[in-house]
């Protein structure tokens, strides 16, 4: 839930999520819409689809308990090596290492790690200095503090190195110009083009196969577009920049197998910029 969302973002979503899945069965034996509709706001639908994959692995394979090993969380879908390592670590006290953005920012100062953080050759230093770093015991409060320490002294801007409790391990010479990252790709502007067709008091939505795939969206088109928008935003999504556009259709003839018409979309998975857009028309008619 935290990948690019700040902790105080992601607390509801977090309270929500546990009170509607307590344990590994609930969310195993839930529907992808369910799953998905309890995870809509947050983005990156597919860590909530890899959820509800390995859900269904701990439920099968391990008895409803998640295994403490690394090497079997890892195995666990969507369990690459900081989630496999920090589970391990904070949930059994394994003495694992994890690299996150703070600590990430924390070790490249005190190593001085000259090349970008985001490379493969930085990630692995990074990686391999965290391995020698972490203590046989009491790893999870080890890797706390190493999280703590870059979130609230080694700030990414104004480094707070005179109260910092490891400057006299700390190699950086400016550290503010550390960590270096390889440039972003410039952000590409997109136009998206959706329908608004309701009738008899229901709302024609489409399941996505594509970026929210599985959730309901306005039906796209791209063709034939004369009449006035209804509703414009934007949003961003990943390096794009996208304009989404709705329009008003008359009720077409036949609709698609995707097509669906709803009476209500309370309780099925949308994708922000679609359920904001349906709900502001849907109140307006
Ligand atoms: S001394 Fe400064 S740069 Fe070095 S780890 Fe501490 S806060 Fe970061």
């Amino acid at each position: 839930m935290l990948q690019q969302t700040q902790v105080a973002t992601v607390i509801p979503y977090y309270n929500k999520w546990l009170d509607r899945f307590p344990d590994f069965a609930s969310v195993a034996s839930a529907s992808e819409n369910a799953v998905l509709h309890t995870w809509q706001g947050l983005g990156y639908y597919n860590r909530a689809r890899n959820l509800r994959a390995a859900a269904k692995i701990v439920r099968d394979r391990h008895g409803g308990i998640l295994p403490g090993n690394v090497a079997a969380i890892r195995k666990l879908p969507g369990a690459g090596r900081y989630i496999a390592n920090a589970v391990a670590t904070f949930a059994f006290n394994q003495p694992v290492p994890i690299v996150e953005a703070n600590s990430a920012r924390l070790l490249a100062r005190l190593l001085d790690i000259r090349v970008p953080i985001d490379s493969a050759i930085g990630r692995e230093k990074l990686w391999a200095y965290a391995a020698q770093l972490v203590p046989k015991r009491n790893a999870a409060r080890f890797n706390s503090a190493l999280i703590d320490l870059g979130a609230l002294v080694c700030l990414p801007d104004k480094p707070k190195c005179n109260v910092c409790p490891v400057k006299k391990f700390c190699r950086a010479k400016n550290p503010g110009a550390l960590p270096i990252k390889k440039s972003k790709p410039r952000t590409k502007r997109l136009i998206e083009r959706h329908a608004f067709v309701v009738s008899n008091g229901k709302v024609l939505l489409e399941q996505s196969s594509a970026r929210w795939r599985g959730m309901w969206i306005l039906p796209r088109f791209e063709t034939g577009v004369s009449d006035q928008p209804l509703y414009r935003s934007t949003f961003p999504f990943t390096h794009h920049r996208i304009a989404f556009v709705v329009y008003p259709r008359a009720k077409p003839n036949k609709i698609s197998h995707t097509q669906r018409w709803f009476k209500s979309i309370d309780h099925i998975a949308m994708p922000s910029p679609h359920r904001r857009a349906a709900e502001a028309l849907l109140s307006a008619k």
